[in-house]
């Protein structure tokens, strides 16, 4: 139910953390997070964020790239299983995913013909997958084959994905759940409100509907999944409360 991202020249695991305790009035079962350090790292518990901060307690929580999600469980029960980051079969690509794939069951059968192997009773894992097997398929770099893999899916989403091979690279994208993006200085964020945010910059975008962001340290590209350039328009938040 809530989605945080941080690229920058920061810790991403604390500015995750904080944002994920901005947005737990929003309500969840369960928390996760994906940090990429030099390997791609996935912490996820079913529970609280607080439950989430004493299993990563001493584990490696390092890296400038780095997202976190808290889970309203629709597909699947809140488990540490089916928290949130999922990754694909080659455990190389990872999402987080609020909101519902609908056409999930059909897409996962034709990748069950395929060989891969679930390890949850999500929608959502068989999203990253589907872009594995893209990627695998045609060849295609990741933002081609998140696009694609978005033009196929049926539902309503917020997702991040991060991979392990291209780790300067956050990918959000949406369509019918909120998503902001946060434009500092050589970092961005990402939330699906504002208030994980603000500490940080008053310069925020409000994705649209059906828009991918491809964002890395030093810039940002915003494309419809009709694959068209879009002119982001940066909103100045008024901080005076
Ligand atoms: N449908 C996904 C799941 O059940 C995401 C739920 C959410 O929005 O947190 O895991």
């Amino acid at each position: 139910c809530g989605i945080v991202g941080y690229i920058g020249y920061r810790d991403a695991y604390p500015i995750v953390i904080k944002g994920l305790h901005r947005l737990e009035y929003r309500g969840y079962d369960s928390a996760g997070v994906a940090l990429i350090d030099k390997d791609l790292k996935v912490y996820k518990k079913a529970g609280k964020v607080s439950d989430l901060e004493h299993f990563t307690d001493g584990l490696n929580t390092k890296g400038s790239i780095g997202m976190g999600h808290t889970r309203w469980a629709t597909h699947g029960a809140p488990s540490d299983r089916n928290s949130h980051p999922h990754s694909s079969g080659n455990r190389r690509l990872t999402i987080i995913h609020n909101g519902i794939i609908e056409n999930y069951a059909v897409i996962k059968e034709t990748l069950l013909a395929k060989g891969h192997v679930f390890l949850s009773d999500t929608d959502t894992e068989v999203l990253i997958h589907l872009v594995e097997d893209i990627q695998k398929e045609t060849g295609l770099d990741l933002r081609e084959a998140v696009r694609i893999a978005l033009n196929k899916v049926i539902g309503a989403y917020a997702i991040v994905i991060m991979s392990a091979d291209e780790p300067d690279q956050l990918i959000a994208a949406r369509k019918g759940s909120p998503m902001v993006i946060g434009v500092g200085e050589g970092e961005y964020f990402i939330a699906s409100d504002a208030t994980p945010i603000v500490e940080y910059t008053k310069n925020v975008i409000y994705l649209n509907d059906n828009e991918i962001a491809y964002i890395r340290r030093e810039d940002l590209l915003i494309k419809n999944i009709d694959n068209t350039v879009q002119t982001p328009y940066v909103h100045e938040l008024d901080l005076k409360l």
